[in-house]
């Protein structure tokens, strides 16, 4: 009996070499265990086809499921634990297609593939989880390439209109987000250096979901300087683009031009 407890509480996925273990998944009926466990498992799948595997062999999940939500995940977190986990509350009825077209999990499975940076970098960040969200989803076929450049524009028009009221240098602004409700201007920001990252990297047939596979097998730390982490990834694609357009980034108080024929050569 309490073999059967422990195991229904921990069912481990196998993804590549990343098992994923979900916690409280018995709180769910049987239908609702196998279709987030199915969700998840396939969302790993995807994050990996675009961003390579995570070099953590464990993944704790921690779920927890809503009576009552206006959105299939109306929350989640990354808990830089060791091994780094996850949590999320989600609605115990959402569809597996409602899941699967929701962008949280992809956003969060993408800050695993970064190290914890301190207060003032979190518009990489966000924005590297925000910009990959929609790669993932139109790599994988959840959205289409209009689609990608309709979400990444919609986000960039949302940054647009707040850095009117919020015009602080964005490091400062990333260090004091929650406070002011910055979300939009941090993350759609940090969003679009990656966009201009990618653009660049492109002309030098690289990307920049390359660069952060590469990161992540070979020197990513558990948590590190904004700096030292922007220079590792110079050093690794063999450019000075991570750089050049950091130091454009990490104090403007304007929100760049991005067009939409540039993020439809993403
Ligand atoms: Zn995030």
């Amino acid at each position: 009996m309490k073999l059967l407890f422990v195991l229904l509480l921990l069912i481990p996925l196998h993804v590549c070499a990343l098992e994923a273990t979900l916690h409280n998944l018995s709180s769910l009926s049987q239908a609702g265990q196998q279709k987030i466990t199915l969700w998840i498992n396939q969302s790993i799948e995807k994050t990996q086809n675009t961003l390579g595997p995570l070099k953590q062999t464990q993944l704790p999940i921690y779920l927890k499921p809503r009576y009552v939500a206006f959105e299939p995940v109306p929350w989640a977190k990354v808990k830089r634990t060791n091994p780094d986990g996850l949590e999320l509350h989600i609605d115990r009825y959402a569809s597996l297609n409602a899941f699967t077209r929701d962008w949280t999990l992809y956003h969060e499975l993408s800050h695993l593939y970064l190290p914890l940076l301190p207060y003032t970098g979190f518009w990489l960040s966000e924005g590297f989880a925000s910009y990959m969200q929609n790669v993932i989803m139109r790599d994988n076929q959840v959205i289409t390439q209009a689609e990608f450049v309709q979400r990444l524009n919609a986000g960039f028009e949302r940054a647009r209109l707040q850095t009117k009221t919020k015009q602080q240098p964005l490091n400062k602004l990333s260090a004091d987000m929650w406070r002011q409700r910055a979300q939009q201007r941090v993350y759609w920001s940090g969003a679009a250096y990656f966009v201009e990252v990618d653009l660049l990297l492109r002309q030098q047939n690289k990307t920049v979901a390359q660069v952060i596979a590469s990161y992540q097998l070979c020197c990513r730390p558990a948590r590190s300087t904004a700096k030292q982490f922007i220079s590792s990834l110079d050093k690794l694609s063999k450019s000075n683009v991570f750089s050049l357009l950091y130091n454009k980034y990490n104090k403007r108080t304007d929100f760049p031009t991005i067009t939409k024929e540039q993020l439809n050569l993403l």
